[in-house]
């Protein structure tokens, strides 16, 4: 029997109106369509008036479900695999599924659609020629300054997920760790109160502050600076702040934030002060 194909289908991130018409014929001609949550994606089949057998495809159940999909696939059935919102496989259940199916030799096509990071990046101004997607930073303040130190010399454009509940202490977090970037906030992007905000990481955080922002949000950052600031700028600067009357520690912070420059080289500096 011939071995059924895989179709990952891209999903509206907002607005329905974005989805592929190949998209819309795949999941009407499918056998199965595997969805994130099959009741999030009932709503999109009631929308466009397609009746398909639905199972679940999550994180809680990739192990078992993996394997049973791949089953109905070698059984010849064509199987269509959504998530929730946007590209199956990027922040999202996928790639596991689509390991197993390479690795069994099935068809697998992937269809193109909106994905909220390419959206973001495309729309924020900042260098589009090489990027680097970082997905969600880690929740606790901690581990996600350790992340941000790895990524701290990092020349592309850094493309991060983030929720309405972190936005602030995460903007916090990036402006100690990568400097006063320019960087562009997308918010609710293709609904009804999508906005997008750029600036340096300092205006962000300001207005994150005041603001409260709500909703799905997409962060973008500009990648660090080819050119290294000179070293007897900063030294310079920082026994200016010192002699008006900072200490070392509040002479580094406020280096960082006024000139952008990375956390560590101004630290490392402070320590040769006279
Ligand atoms: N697979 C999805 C994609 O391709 O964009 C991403 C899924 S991930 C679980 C959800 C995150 O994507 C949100 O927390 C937010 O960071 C981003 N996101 C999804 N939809 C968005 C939208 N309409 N506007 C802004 N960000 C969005």
């Amino acid at each position: 029997m011939e071995a059924g194909t895989l179709y990952i289908c891209p999903t509206p991130i907002g607005n329905l109106d974005d989805i592929t018409l190949r998209v819309l014929n795949i999941l009407k001609e499918v056998d199965l369509i595997a969805a994130e949550d099959t009741r999030h994606t009932l709503r999109l089949l009631n929308h466009f008036q397609i009746k398909k057998p639905m199972t679940s495809y999550h994180e809680h159940n990739i192990r078992e479900k993996g394997p049973y999909l791949i089953q109905q696939l070698l059984e010849g059935k064509s199987i269509a695999l959504v998530s929730d919102a946007g590209m199956p496989g990027i922040s999202d259940p996928g790639q596991d599924l689509i390991r197993l199916a390479i690795e069994e030799g099935i068809e697998l096509v992937g269809l193109p659609g909106p994905s909220a990071a390419l959206l973001a990046l495309v729309i924020s101004g900042l260098p589009t020629e090489k990027f680097a997607f970082e997905g969600f930073l880690p929740s606790k303040s901690t581990d996600r300054k350790k992340a941000l130190e790895g990524i701290r010399d990092e020349r592309r454009t850094l493309i991060f997920y983030e929720s309405p509940h972190r936005i602030t202490s995460s903007l916090q977090d990036i402006l100690d760790i990568l400097g006063d970037r320019q960087a562009s906030l997308s918010r609710e992007l293709t609904k009804h109160y999508e906005e997008t905000i750029r600036g340096g990481l300092s205006e962000l955080l300001s207005i994150s502050q005041d603001r409260n922002l709500k909703g799905e949000m997409v962060l973008v950052v500009s990648g660090a600076e080819e050119a290294e600031p000179e070293e007897v700028d900063i030294k310079n600067e920082l026994r200016k702040l010192v002699e008006g009357g900072m200490s070392r520690k509040e002479a580094v912070k406020e280096l960082v934030r006024v000139r952008g420059v990375p956390r560590n080289q101004v630290y490392q500096e402070s320590l040769d002060l006279d």
